[in-house]
């Protein structure tokens, strides 16, 4: 099963595709917790990425293709992934056909968590206040609202008419996005 999951920050895609790697026994490929991981370790791809991350911008395509593709060349994917936070503008959903094509791969879905501003808001400050992200800040937190508006929402006209994209109610509570995500795959 090899799923991409969508939708803007505060959308709930890390807390679904923690139910969804359970479900399909496959891994969740998350950038963000990848560029995460390599702040924290403080290699050379991390004090990079951390610099747009603090201030609510996307990393570089380039560097975010080549660890995606990095990690989708991994034995564990061969049985499927599940693809959060990524393709996150038009340029990195252009490589990633590439890479599944060259990887003899197809999408199964697209699923897109759908959440109106207002409660992303609401979402991402209670979350700041719980884990303490550094880009959950109240000044970051606008920008990276600005930027999935600007640059990640136009892939939903990407993926639309691609005969896979699924639409999901993401105001819901957990286990109803979850179930509707699930009804959604088809098994
Ligand atoms: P996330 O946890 O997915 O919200 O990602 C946190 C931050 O990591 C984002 O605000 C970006 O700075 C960076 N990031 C994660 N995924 C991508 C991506 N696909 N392209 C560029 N930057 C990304």
């Amino acid at each position: 099963m090899y799923i991409l999951l969508m939708g803007p920050p505060g959308a709930g895609k890390g807390t679904q595709a923690a139910r969804l790697i359970e479900k399909y026994n496959i891994p969740q490929i998350s950038t963000g917790d990848m560029f995460r991981a390599a702040v924290k370790e403080q290699t050379p791809l991390g004090l990079e990425a951390k610099k747009y991350m603090d201030a609510g911008q996307l990393v570089p395509d380039s560097v975010t293709v080549g660890i995606v593709k990095e990690r989708l060349a991994k034995d564990d994917c061969k049985k499927g992934f599940i693809l959060d936070g990524f393709p996150r503008t038009t340029a990195q959903a252009v490589s990633l056909d590439a890479i599944l094509k060259e990887m003899g791969i197809a999408l199964d879905a697209v699923v897109n968590l759908n959440v109106p501003s207002d409660e992303l808001v609401r979402r991402i400050s209670e979350r700041a206040r719980l884990e303490n992200r550094d880009d959950d800040k109240p000044e970051t937190v606008q920008k990276r609202l600005t930027v999935y508006e600007e640059s990640t929402k136009p892939l939903i006209d990407y993926y639309r008419n691609s005969g896979i994209y699924k639409d999901i109610n993401g105001l819901q509570d957990v286990d109803d996005v979850f179930t509707d995500i699930v009804n959604a795959l088809g098994r």
